[in-house]
């Protein structure tokens, strides 16, 4: 999972009965800041599944002040482009300070998850310091935060690299968990910065070709659209289509089963000709009910 559609795609997944569920996150939205390492799409998914989320604003914790980032601009200017809330930077410190003591992160994470009531297993795809680069047309490669928090994707790229990727490794229970699957679910994000960044940590993607389970991915393009977020424009920057048939045929392989929106049922002919199992349902996750029947048929699909 990626941030705020992994996380709206767990908070109805976890509604269907016995399921134990495992995540494993994307690292590569995560960033330095002021000393601090922040790790926005671990964040989104433990503040939404603990219910402290801001659902308007799409990141960050519900009810936030933002005390700490006006001192810090009475300091630093203005110029200030990565903004974050007083109850955020206290999660950010936390996490901080154990790194700085040799914690590893997944293991922070677990502690996160405890103090929030989190019984999901959530795990990091990686313990190994990634950031996602993306390289522009014109001029040098920026982080992927620069580019979509600062400059709005508004500036033309050509590809997005996940920094570090060749050393780093899969977090302890990373591939355990991909191996002892019944089922391994792509939930609906961003197939390129969250979903491609996770299978660019080495052995990631193997263990799921080899995995016993059967994976099912949920299509997070509905109608030509990505909802919210900037799955187009990573599409297009790398001269893909933003379409359900365009991300299945980016997955290739790895899928065994696709569910796409009805709205684009005109597709299913041309994703079941790749050799993969398409159904159309409903794809907006409008609340966590709405998710839940989502994730079902998404599950029903291979049972
Ligand atoms: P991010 O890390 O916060 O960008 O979150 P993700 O990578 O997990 O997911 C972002 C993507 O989720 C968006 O680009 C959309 O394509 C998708 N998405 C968000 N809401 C919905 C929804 O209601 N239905 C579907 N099918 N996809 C959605
Ligand atoms: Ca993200």
């Amino acid at each position: 999972a990626g941030g705020i559609g992994g996380a709206r795609f767990l908070k109805g997944l976890r509604l269907i009965d016995n399921l134990e569920i495992s995540v494993i996150i994307n690292n590569g939205d995560d960033i330095n800041m002021h000393g601090l390492r922040i790790c926005p799409d671990l964040d989104s998914v433990i503040y939404n599944l603990a219910g402290e989320s801001d659902l308007v604003r799409g990141w960050g914790r519900k009810d936030e002040t933002w005390v700490v980032q006006a001192q810090l601009a009475h300091y630093l200017g203005k110029e200030q482009w990565f903004n974050l809330g007083d109850k955020d930077y206290a999660t950010h410190i936390y996490r901080t300070n154990l790194l700085n003591a040799g914690v590893a992160l997944s293991e922070i994470v677990k502690l996160q998850c405890t103090k929030w009531g989190i019984d999901l297993n959530i795990m990091p795809a990686t313990n190994d310091y990634v950031e996602t680069q993306v390289q522009l047309v014109q001029g040098e490669a920026i982080h992927f935060q620069e580019w979509w928090v600062k400059h709005r994707a508004a500036l033309p790229a050509t590809g997005f690299k996940l920094l570090g990727a060749e050393k780093a490794k899969p977090a302890p229970e990373v591939l355990s968990a991909i191996e002892a699957a019944d089922l391994i679910i792509l939930p609906p994000s961003n197939p390129i910065v969250s979903i491609g960044m996770i299978l660019q940590i080495p052995g990631i993607k193997a263990a799921i070709m080899k995995a016993k389970a059967p994976v099912v991915g949920v299509s997070p393009i509905i109608g030509g659209n990505p909802v919210l977020g900037m799955a187009d424009k990573c599409l297009s920057a790398l001269g893909l289509e933003t379409s359900a048939t365009s991300v299945a045929a980016q997955y290739g392989d790895l899928l065994d089963a696709w569910l796409i929106a009805d709205s684009d049922n005109d597709q299913v002919s041309a994703i079941t000709n790749l050799g993969i199992k398409c159904e159309s349902a409903p794809l907006l996750m409008t609340d966590d009910q709405a998710a839940k029947e989502i994730a079902a048929k998404a599950i029903g699909m291979l049972r």
